[in-house]
């Protein structure tokens, strides 16, 4: 069973159109799609947004439908200047920019026994750049923070690129990323730009949320085409 997640109904909608959903399970007060894409099982949910909403969906979809995967996709503000609205990006590792124990002395981001980074599947990336190769289509790599604020303050994006390194931000990657290390199971996180996480970003996101939630949903698409059989 793979799983694919998203947080938006908005990005899961393009996604639910190309595939043949079987049935649909109501559970902890979210819907459970369960698909078929060729020979490949598959379980949908949009979480809703934010890091406890995806923590949850991500729990459910592993513990109750049995996820062997969990690849998500959807849209994100852009940190590097080389992203614009539209671009992809697939998650290296994912973090909690809002964790802060600093006072503790430790470093941000950090929860004892647990970590700042969680890393996303090497073998899941290789797919997307095989993907981005075959069909010629510019995906970056990179560090995605999440925290449960819309960022949209130039500061407050630079202070979240020095501290983490981080490429693009959103609400529910490091989430993910702490749930699927927690279990044992392969993360993969795909985001297309939305905005630029600075100010006038909540005007570009109202703009851009429904045409690059197409743009993630597409090559996720083709990624599961890629998977498979090539
Ligand atoms: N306008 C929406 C709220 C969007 S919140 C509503 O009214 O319902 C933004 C969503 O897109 C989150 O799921 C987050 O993961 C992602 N995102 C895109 N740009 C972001 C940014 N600049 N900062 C934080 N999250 C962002």
């Amino acid at each position: 069973m793979i799983a694919i997640m998203c947080a938006m109904r908005e990005e899961l909608e393009p996604i639910l159109k190309e595939i043949e959903v079987k049935e649909v399970i109501e559970y902890a007060r979210n819907k459970y799609y369960l698909a078929k894409f060729n020979n490949l099982d598959l379980v949908l949910a949009y979480s809703k947004i934010g890091k406890v909403n995806a923590a949850t969906t991500a729990s459910v979809l592993i513990e109750k439908f049995g996820a062997k995967k969990i690849l998500f996709s959807g849209v994100a503000g852009a940190i590097d200047a080389d992203l614009k609205i539209g671009d992809l990006i697939i998650a290296t590792k994912t973090t909690q920019h809002d964790v802060d124990l600093t006072v503790f002395g430790y470093e941000p981001g950090f929860i004892p026994e647990s970590k700042v980074f969680f890393e996303c599947d090497e073998n899941l990336n290789q797919i997307a750049k095989k993907v981005s190769k075959k069909l010629n289509i510019k995906l970056k790599e990179g560090i995605i923070a999440s925290g449960d604020q819309f960022i949209h303050s130039k500061e407050k994006k630079e202070w979240i690129a020095k501290t983490f390194n981080a490429s693009a931000i959103e609400m529910e990657g490091g989430a993910v990323g702490c749930v699927t290390w927690t279990l044992g199971v392969p993360f993969f996180m795909l985001r297309s730009i939305s905005d630029t996480a600075q100010e006038g970003a909540g005007v570009d996101f109202d703009e851009f949320l429904e045409e690059s939630s197409r743009v993630s949903a597409k090559f996720l698409i083709a990624m599961l085409d890629e998977m498979v059989g090539g």
